[in-house]
């Protein structure tokens, strides 16, 4: 929602190919009149920039910019991350589920702009535990992993990342011929996409070289990935996947981001029917996950503990909903990394699906 929009003032050119986009320094700017819409604040302010002359408006600035109920994305917001599925969200907002699938990516993109503009920055002052979520996306044949990097201390979700894998476990004799007739169609995913995706996750942790205490379980894409990363160096601490999960645990964070992840994604609740259709849906719900855990969420809802975001000296008080929401961030002013882009822009493909829906739309970011 709008905040007043008398007192706003625009900081930079919305317009992307304007020379006062990147650089506002000088920048002059006029109010140009008003319009108006149904949905409160109806009288929004509008602008135009002295530079190319384009015309904006208070909205352009708002993440709910050409919403007709700007309110429902704040809303989504608190359900998405209460365990509910989009059908059961939109009969609770009376609208269609595909309207909300579309919010959910828009929420989604701000999710990855923001927790890469608000990242700690400097070197990592911590340990960080390295592990990974297994779920699924279209199918039990087409299991996905989310590569995890959080911190020991802060239990702030520093990176993470998304890989597809191939079907494993015990399986009936039909499942086996099943998969292999689903490979033989589509194709098997990388078998190294773990020790990929992890190092990708590290490099997003950590950008720039330095050692770094890594806490992770047996897994042997691990120290792999470690050795991808030239440059920088690290103490890997194993610990065994059968060790007792307890808060003792060196990889009590994780353990724990995995049970908040299960606990209040409906994707990813056990024999559900909510789980998601594509891996862009894996991504785009971990991101908007990982925002509120990290800035919104306090460690304990009994006891306190501030956010992650605060226990690592980012923030003095928890965020809301609203204050992440407040402003729209642009992503020609926010360099992602490698993956991230691809999440972003929703290059991410799904085998079994024709083509998915790319994000291609040049005004609306
Ligand atoms: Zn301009």
């Amino acid at each position: 929602m709008s905040t007043p929009t008398v007192l706003f003032k625009p900081e930079h050119c919305p317009r992307t190919d304007c020379h006062y986009h990147r650089y506002p320094l000088g920048w002059r700017w006029q109010r140009w009149g008003f319009y108006s819409r149904d949905a409160a604040p109806r009288r929004i302010q509008r602008f135009r920039c002295g530079h190319c002359l384009h015309t904006f408006s208070r909205q352009t600035f708002d993440p709910t910019y050409w919403l007709k109920r700007p309110g429902f994305l704040r809303e989504g917001f608190q359900r998405l991350v209460a365990c509910s599925c989009f059908r059961q969200i939109a009969r609770g907002l009376g609208c269609s589920h595909t309207t909300l699938m579309r919010q959910c990516s828009r929420l989604a993109r701000h999710a990855l702009l923001y927790l890469r503009q608000h990242a700690p920055q400097g070197p990592l002052a911590e340990h960080v535990v390295l592990d990974g979520f297994e779920g699924y996306a279209y199918s039990q044949y087409h299991p996905c992993y989310l590569n995890l990097v959080v911190g020991s201390v802060s239990h702030y979700v520093h990176a993470f990342t998304e890989s597809e894998l191939r079907r494993k476990g015990s399986m009936t004799a039909a499942q086996r011929r099943r998969r292999a007739r689903i490979e033989h169609r589509v194709g098997r995913p990388d078998p190294k996409a773990i020790e990929k995706a992890s190092e990708a996750a590290l490099r997003i942790a950590v950008p720039e070289p330095q050692h770094v205490v890594v806490h992770s379980d047996d897994h042997h894409a691990y120290p792999r990935a470690l050795n991808r990363m030239v440059g920088w160096s690290f103490t890997h601490h194993v610990t065994a996947s059968k060790q007792a999960r307890t808060a003792h645990n060196p990889l009590f964070p994780v353990n724990r981001l995995d049970l908040l992840t299960r606990h209040s994604s409906a994707n990813h609740k056990r024999e559900t029917i909510a789980f998601s259709k594509s891996r862009q849906g894996v991504i785009d719900r971990a991101a908007i996950l990982m925002l509120w855990l990290n800035f919104v969420k306090p460690f304990s809802e009994r006891r306190g503990g501030g956010t992650p975001a605060m226990r690592l000296g980012l923030r003095q008080r928890p965020e809301t909903v609203r204050s992440l929401l407040r402003e729209r961030l642009f992503p020609s002013l926010v360099a992602l990394p490698a993956p991230w882009q691809d999440y972003y822009w929703r290059a991410v493909p799904t085998r079994e699906l024709a083509r998915g829906r790319p994000h291609t739309l040049k005004l609306a970011t």
